[in-house]
């Protein structure tokens, strides 16, 4: 086992966002609402994936005013990541909707999660 260290990469913007993003999960996580778009429950307790595959179920967490219309109306950062602009999905809306961006940034964070909150989330 090699041992490289903490991952102090603190400037990737990336993971400034995952910041976000995961206070934002929490939330939900906690509420368990169904899909704000089809209305079917959420797999909260599922896995991301199975087998490689999406779980369609999973939940993902939507913005309501999109980014990128939110910049355009003058939005900061703060606004559009704020709690309340964000609503419960299921990963099979979700795509729909075409959440490209979205599902890179939560592998990332996936691949990233294990370890998190014990060990690296404290340092920023
Ligand atoms: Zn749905």
């Amino acid at each position: 086992m090699t041992w490289r260290g903490p991952r102090t990469s603190g400037k990737d913007p990336l993971l400034a966002k995952s910041a976000h993003y995961k206070r934002n999960r929490a939330h939900w996580q906690r509420l368990r609402l169904p899909c704000a778009i089809c209305h079917r429950a959420i797999d909260y307790d599922g896995p991301r994936t199975i087998n490689g595959k999406q779980n369609s179920r999973s939940l993902v967490v939507g913005h309501i005013v999109s980014r990128y219309h939110a910049k355009r109306m003058g939005w900061t950062e703060a606004m559009i990541n704020a709690t309340s602009n964000t609503r419960p999905e299921c990963r099979a809306c979700s795509n729909k909707s075409g959440a490209r961006l979205g599902w890179q940034v939560q592998q990332a964070n996936a691949n990233r999660g294990v370890r998190i909150g014990k060990t690296d989330a404290h340092r920023w």
